[in-house]
């Protein structure tokens, strides 16, 4: 790498090695080669699900696995783990929403991926779910796409995990994605949701969900599927320029660059934040829908209100 290059910060070496960086990070402070770069971000990983004991032996783990780069990420990084725990297997799910020119092709590099890793892969459709496509529910209400396929997503994803007898469902978030549902549930002064606690639903009705990722930027994992020559190069689904996750992100993304460490900082006061609230006591008891019996807060869990509402 050329000296003054600003993805490595000019640096000739890796911080580890003689070889040329491809990526400087912060916190410490390093520059890393291609190989030190994949063992940093597989290590992290590890490390995330050993202090948070996010999976047991035994574990039967279902990826929600869309086919874009978290996801991809996370089904490598799990397979090469693999081997470190006593018979724990994995199987992919991918929700097709039903998007028309985004979704067919996330779905095709999804098969290719499984295929290579020999992961056992199952598909679920909002229209198997509820009976329409997401562009077909969203007519006249596209501003609300990504709450409607949020609710759906996650109704999906558990009928299809609880069908594949998954103990736990792994999901992609990464340290990007935390921050910003941090500092969109403050935005939205969401108390209940902002201390729900980031590892699993404890609730012994859902399906734990873990996040190994958690601890892992972005530009980490970007940059840890590029060196293997497994980014995926996907069209971006055209509902996100509804999402005000969107404006969230690149006002943390430019916070970060100007001020490294920002994200983590925003997780760590979270984790404070967390320490000295009780989610019980602030949040509604759970209860069972009226309609599914599915556990819920109020009357009718998410899905039912929204089957309501879609007239369906
Ligand atoms: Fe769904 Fe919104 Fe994500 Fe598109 S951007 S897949 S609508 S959550
Ligand atoms: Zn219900």
């Amino acid at each position: 790498m050329s000296p003054g290059n600003p993805v490595t910060g000019g640096a000739e070496r890796c911080t580890l090695c003689a070889e040329p960086p491809v990526i400087r990070l912060p916190e410490p402070d390093r520059h890393l080669c291609a190989a030190h770069l994949i063992a940093d971000v597989e290590e992290r990983a590890a490390l995330t699900i050993q202090e948070r004991e996010l999976i047991k032996p035994h574990d039967r783990i279902a990826v929600a696995f869309s086919g874009g780069k978290d996801s991809t990420a996370l089904l490598l990084i799990l397979t090469r783990l693999l081997p470190a725990w006593e018979d724990v297997s994995l199987v992919a799910i991918t929700v097709d929403e039903g998007i028309a020119g985004y979704r067919d092709d996330t779905i095709r590099a999804a098969e290719e991926v499984t295929k290579k890793l020999r992961i056992e892969h199952v598909c679920i459709s909002f229209t198997d779910l509820i009976g329409d496509d997401l562009d077909t529910l969203l007519i006249g209400r596209e501003t609300q796409a990504c709450s409607v396929c949020g609710i759906l997503r996650r109704k999906a994803l558990l009928v299809a995990a609880h069908k594949a007898g998954a103990t736990k469902i792994a999901t992609g978030h990464n340290l990007d994605d935390e921050a910003q549902s941090v500092l969109m549930n403050t935005l939205r002064g969401d108390l209940p949701r902002l201390v729900r606690t980031s590892d699993a639903d404890s609730s012994g009705c859902f399906i734990p969900r873990i996040k190994p990722l958690a601890d892992i930027s972005e530009k980490e994992i970007a940059a840890y599927l590029f060196v293997q020559d497994m980014f995926p190069f996907l069209p971006e689904c055209p509902y996100t320029r509804y999402a005000l996750r969107l404006e969230v992100r690149s006002m943390l993304s430019a916070l970060e660059q100007k001020h490294p460490g920002t994200m983590r900082n925003l997780m760590k006061s979270k984790r404070a934040i967390e320490k000295h609230v009780d989610p019980g006591a602030i949040s509604e008891p759970l209860r069972r829908c009226r309609e599914c019996g599915d556990p819920c807060s109020g009357e009718l869990c998410q899905v039912c209100m929204l089957r309501k509402s879609l007239g369906k």
